[in-house]
């Protein structure tokens, strides 16, 4: 479990800089019940947020998520009947799923907000692309906002019985939609509770690091994007660079948030490197025989939502051009 001290530590330094958070990846959130509080506290820095969830869970605090200015929720959801949904959600409970969502919706509507935007993401696989349709209108009637009907990874591994669907057809469908106004009024959702000492703090300092040190030589060509927008924390305070599932024995743990710079550590700087000069350190980074092309190339957080944070300003102090440098620079120069 993320612990409250962990969670304002790693907030505290990083936050003051952060587009967006995101409560997600090794575990389940929910079972934490100090996420809404984490979720809130990252609201008061001004960054966005985002959480994903299987939402089986029971002792769930729909208010609380609804009164942490929570802005987005992923729902992962491969079904509408149980013996179809837990073939893929083992031990899950549908009807306790449906059940917590309606409480979502109800929570929003006391509170008189939009927020969270409620996604469900439907996993296509063989088993379960017939309930794809159903799924569709369930959602739209429960009152969720959009519904995504994604590809699952593969995990015939764990699982050869569990197939990825073949053509079907892959995307989003607005059902309830949001407009970016929404979002803006969103962005400070706390605007009397602003952690303003931290941020003044950040600001005040200056970059936390020698920035001719860490700089790295031009480069022309591919980089992996994880290493320059994104960082991960696990629950024990682990750095990681990128969401990637960790594999046996990869060097992939950059170090630990009481001791390191969650961003340029020692085997990020290496890791960078390695993208432009192609050298390779023993002992370094996983990054120097990361065969995850794709997923070097699409981060989680990217420069549409660097665009889409700067839009959100509100007041509106940044401009136009102002905006387009913020999310117009690329890795791939630096
Ligand atoms: S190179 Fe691979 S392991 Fe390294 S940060 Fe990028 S995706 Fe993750």
């Amino acid at each position: 479990m993320l612990s409250a001290d962990r969670a304002a530590a790693f907030l505290n330094a990083y936050a003051p800089y952060a587009v967006q958070a995101m409560f997600y990846n090794y575990g389940e959130p929910l079972l934490n019940v100090q996420t809404p509080a984490f979720i809130r506290s990252a609201k008061r820095f001004l960054a966005q947020t985002v959480l994903s969830t299987s939402l089986s869970v029971h002792n769930f605090d729909a208010d609380a998520y609804v009164a942490s200015g929570l802005d987005y929720m992923l729902l992962s959801i491969d079904g509408v009947s149980q013996p179809v949904y837990s073939r893929f959600r083992k031990n899950g409970d549908i009807n306790l799923v449906l059940r917590n969502i309606s409480r979502l919706v109800d929570a929003r509507l006391r509170a008189g907000t939009r927020f969270p935007v409620l996604a469900w993401q439907f996993l296509a696989f063989e088993h379960n692309r017939h309930e794809i349709s159903a799924a569709i209108e369930l959602a739209a009637s429960l009152g969720v906002n959009e519904i995504r009907i994604s590809p699952p990874f593969d995990v015939s591994w764990d699982d050869p019985e569990l197939r990825p669907a073949a053509d079907v057809e892959y995307g989003g469908i607005e059902l309830h939609p949001v407009t970016p106004d929404d979002y803006r009024r969103n962005w400070n959702r706390f605007p009397g509770l602003l952690h303003t000492a931290e941020i003044d703090r950040a600001f005040d300092a200056g970059w936390p690091v020698d920035i001719d040190a860490a700089w790295d030589p031009p480069s022309a060509g591919h980089t992996c994007q994880w290493l320059y927008m994104n960082t991960v924390m696990d629950a024990n305070g682990r750095i990681l660079p990128c969401s990637c599932a960790p594999i046996p024995n990869a060097n992939l743990v950059f170090g630990h948030v009481d001791n390191d710079d969650a961003f340029n550590s020692l085997l990020h700087r290496q890791a960078r490197a390695h993208f432009v000069t192609g050298e390779t350190v023993p002992g370094g980074p996983h990054c120097q025989s990361c065969e995850w092309f794709d997923d070097q190339r699409k981060t989680d957080i990217d420069l549409t939502h660097i665009r889409q944070y700067a839009a959100a300003v509100n007041p509106p102090i940044l401009n136009a051009e102002t905006q387009d440098w913020l999310a117009g620079w690329s890795c791939a120069k630096i």
